[in-house]
């Protein structure tokens, strides 16, 4: 049974969609001012494997997320490369989806971008001013948080402790200083703005998610994800518009929240100017190594990046993905004819125990941490079976192999991995591939029976120099590229 941490009940929940096998499910989306960096990517890694999970258990999941592509900031950006603002989020939207699609991430359901969507926010502005829930102030549109009783209760504030803290910054236009913007006001000749009832400008950053979670999604949600950062005010602020504006509540059911990535001990932001894109970082690690870094962790914890990590990350992802790889070429071989005394049957109860374990782990709130350390027992089990001195290939070892690979490819394509996916439905080149290597290691057994040693050597010389590697093991040759990250 999955459960879930809930931002909004502080606790862990068993997770039982609104309606039964859906889940509508949104994640706010970047900011399209430049390129992702590893503080984004990891919310994005973090809630493709949730959705990933929730597909694997049946569910049909609906995913939404949007661009924010108008705001000062983008402006500002505009201005240092000399384009327009819709020039701008274009160019970082386009590389934003070839980071994910590097990354391996399940492209959302529907994208949405605040610029296309200015008639329906205006509606919804429109609607909580009629309910007497906003207000107009010199072109601007507020929220008036006071009139929200239940402001505060998914960051666990309250308006007077909030009021005491913000008082120095207060705005003059507006009737108490938590109350945020709707509608902008924006005197700019230079750039675009669009027009309003209260005059031109662009809408508030908060406004956007509350629609597009409405025009998507509907008026409740199941699941609503971001960072730990945007608890207070964003998604506070999308709680009180929604559910002022809709009247149902509560607007989302299940809060989860993902922990920030670090740089010596600071959040990686872009405001603060310490951060790694995730393009530099996919220059020299794999998407897969990436991923398995971001997923060491549970996904509220914070995570501290460097690159002695990622290099610690690649060795043990490499141990995984090899031990895959040894079990796929053994399941491929053709058995020895030979009758076999070695013992395999007992093995079944070990893959048995690695799905139950893995399983446990990700129902405890999705914790990837807990299934890979699983994994990696798993693994550890498998290299011990098939390192063992009498070990052979049989009908019955193929077989029981077999099933060993399959859980494997399940659990690596849960959690998002390429190398599952890719064995899961290898390319018929890559099939090719693997079958003319195949073909080459079997004249080179030939060469070794006819004891043509020159020959044999050679042989394995020179694929060693296309950088394939072959091992004699007991039970015939393997072999795996190497440097192919
Ligand atoms: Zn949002």
């Amino acid at each position: 049974m999955l459960q879930v941490y809930n931002t909004l009940s502080g606790k862990k929940e068993e997770f039982t969609p609104i309606e039964e096998g859906k889940v509508r499910m949104y994640v706010c989306g970047l900011t399209v001012q430049n390129y992702s960096h590893v503080g984004h990517i990891r919310s994005v890694v973090n809630y493709d494997v949730i959705r990933r999970y929730l597909e694997y258990k049946g569910y049909d999941v609906y995913f939404v997320q949007n661009f924010t592509d108008i705001n000062e900031k983008i402006v500002a950006r505009a201005r240092e490369e000399e384009m327009s603002p819709s020039e701008l989020a274009e160019k970082y939207t386009r590389a934003y989806l070839e980071d994910i699609a590097r990354m391996n991430i399940k492209t959302a359901d529907a994208y949405c971008t605040a610029t296309v969507n200015i008639e329906q926010m205006i509606n919804i502005i429109e609607q909580l001013m009629e309910r007497g829930y906003a207000y107009e102030s010199e072109g601007n549109v507020y929220f008036s948080v006071e009139k929200f009783p239940d402001y505060g209760k998914l960051s666990g504030r309250n308006i007077e402790e909030m009021d005491a803290g913000s008082r120095v910054n207060v705005k003059e236009d507006k009737k108490h200083p938590l109350d945020f913007a709707l509608w902008k006001k924006v005197k700019d000749d230079d750039v675009k703005v669009w027009d309003s009832p209260w005059g031109p400008g662009w809408p508030g950053w908060h406004i956007e998610c509350s629609t597009m979670a409405g025009k998507f999604l509907g008026h409740k949600i199941d699941i609503h994800g971001g960072g730990t950062d945007l608890i207070f005010p964003h998604h506070e602020n999308e709680i009180a518009q929604s559910e002022a504006c809709f009247g149902e509540k509560p607007f989302v059911k299940y809060w989860l929240h993902n922990g920030t990535i670090d740089l010596s001990g600071e959040k990686m932001s872009k405001s603060l100017g310490n951060f790694y894109t995730t393009r530099e970082v996919l220059d020299k690690y794999s998407a897969d190594i990436l991923r398995y870094f971001l997923i060491t962790k549970h996904y509220h914890s914070p995570v501290e990046f460097s690159y002695e990590e990622m290099d610690k990350a690649e060795i043990s992802f490499k141990k995984i993905r090899n031990t895959r790889n040894d079990v796929h070429q053994i399941t491929e071989q053709i058995p020895d004819k030979s009758d076999s005394s070695f013992e395999i049957k007992s093995f079944l109860n070990k893959i048995d125990s690695f799905e139950e374990a893995f399983f446990a782990a990700m129902d405890d709130d999705f914790n990837t941490a807990r299934a890979l350390g699983e994994l990696h027992n798993f693994t550890g089990e498998i290299n011990s079976l098939i390192n063992s001195p009498d070990f052979q290939i049989t009908e019955e070892t193929r077989f029981v192999l077999k099933k060993a690979e399959d859980k494997l490819n399940t659990v690596l394509e849960i959690l998002g991995f390429s190398t599952g996916q890719k064995k899961a439905a290898a390319s018929e080149q890559e099939q090719l591939n693997e079958e003319l290597i195949s073909y080459i290691l079997d004249l080179r057994e030939q060469a070794r029976r006819e004891e043509n040693w020159s020959l044999a050597d050679s042989i394995r010389e020179d694929l060693s120099q296309r950088g394939i590697k072959v091992k004699d093991t007991s039970h015939g040759p393997t072999w795996k590229i190497e440097d192919d990250e």
